[in-house]
């Protein structure tokens, strides 16, 4: 008799994420858009990809060591997928996270059995940002490694190694252009260092929100910003290591309106409920997509990443008031 086939393991769910065609947007763009859908991880984005992969290469090169603790620095979704992971490895896990973002991130990381640490908002430059803290932090700890997202390059190995291949082989080796936002960074460099090895003519796009300077670099090599935004876990103001070398052939800059316009069509129109670093990514696969059809690439193909469910961002982004405190336009349907 054959053995039954080994079911997988809780880790095991990371990744291989389904791949969809976003109906309004390939409208819009006259072409195909596709959504991958990161919030389909088990932590609920695509930060789990990079918190596996962080993880197991403390691992390999001994640093971390049974038993040990993980410090990282977030905006909550990288604490989130590195608190799974590391349960499920018997690590502990302490978090650092500004105390402006969600309040579900919070509530989530300490449901997950992670320490928060909350910290203000300040410039990166300040010693008590929440990057600086949690490596300070790391430190102090015995048997405690930092995770450093933002610089640890195991964090866009994850996209070389997995979200770059699965959107090969979900498009059958058939793919135009690629672009997302940055938040490490590690997205976008990783699926586009994978992609441009698979095939060197993809497209790869950076889409920035306002507020962030990596438009600017890559426009005009200048790092500078203008503006500002609400959205999550997007914006950088430098080059970390993980952007270094990223193959970026143009840039995007959207808005927070026509990404919560995204956001709005995407849940009304086609049943999928996002947060607005998702709605901010559609916006620049929209453009992209155009540029790709006015330079005579008709029927092409771009991919961008769903990267976080809109369930994270009720008291947010689908909160009437919170949108007017923030000179926001209010969904239809939330309007009282
Ligand atoms: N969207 C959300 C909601 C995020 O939390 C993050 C992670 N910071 C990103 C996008 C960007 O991903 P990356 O860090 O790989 O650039």
């Amino acid at each position: 008799m054959k053995a039954p086939a080994p079911l997988p393991r809780a880790l095991d769910l990371i990744g291989n994420t389904p791949l969809v065609r976003l109906a309004g947007p390939s409208e819009a763009a006259g072409c195909n858009i596709y959504g991958k859908c990161e919030f389909a991880n088990p932590g609920g984005s695509v930060k789990d990809r990079a918190a596996l992969w962080i993880i197991r290469d403390a691992e390999a090169r001994g640093e971390l060591k049974p038993g040990g603790t993980i410090v990282e620095g977030t905006a909550g979704n990288t604490g989130i997928g590195i608190a799974l992971v590391a349960n499920a490895l018997g690590y502990k896990t302490i978090i650092v996270m500004p105390d402006n973002q969600a309040r579900e991130k919070m509530d989530t990381l300490r449901a997950l059995g992670a320490q928060l640490v909350l910290v203000p908002p300040t410039k990166f430059a300040n010693p008590g940002h929440f990057v600086h803290t949690s490596r300070r932090l790391a430190e102090e700890t015995e048997g405690a490694i930092w995770a450093n997202q933002f610089d640890n390059i195991a964090n866009r190995r994850a996209h070389i190694d997995s979200t770059a291949p699965e959107l090969w082989d979900q498009l059958e080796g058939r793919i135009d252009g690629f672009t997302c936002a940055a938040g490490t960074g590690g997205t976008i460099a990783g699926v586009g260092l994978g992609l441009k090895e698979k095939d060197e003519n993809v497209r790869i796009a950076l889409t920035d929100p306002h507020g962030a300077a990596l438009y600017n670099y890559y426009a005009n090599g200048e790092l500078s910003s203008e503006g500002s935004s609400v959205a999550e876990g997007i914006g950088q103001g430098r080059i970390t290591a993980n952007l270094d070398g990223a193959p970026i052939d143009t840039q995007f800059r959207i808005s927070d309106e026509e990404g919560l316009t995204w956001v709005a069509r995407l849940l009304k129109e086609e049943g999928l409920c996002l947060g607005l670093s998702s709605g901010i990514n559609v916006a620049g696969a929209v453009a992209l997509g155009r540029q790709l059809v006015a330079d005579g690439r008709t029927d092409a193909r771009v991919a961008t990443i769903l990267c976080d469910s809109g369930f994270r961002y009720l008291s947010t982004i689908f909160n009437a008031q919170w949108l007017r405190d923030k000179g926001l336009p209010v969904f239809d349907w939330l309007r009282d």
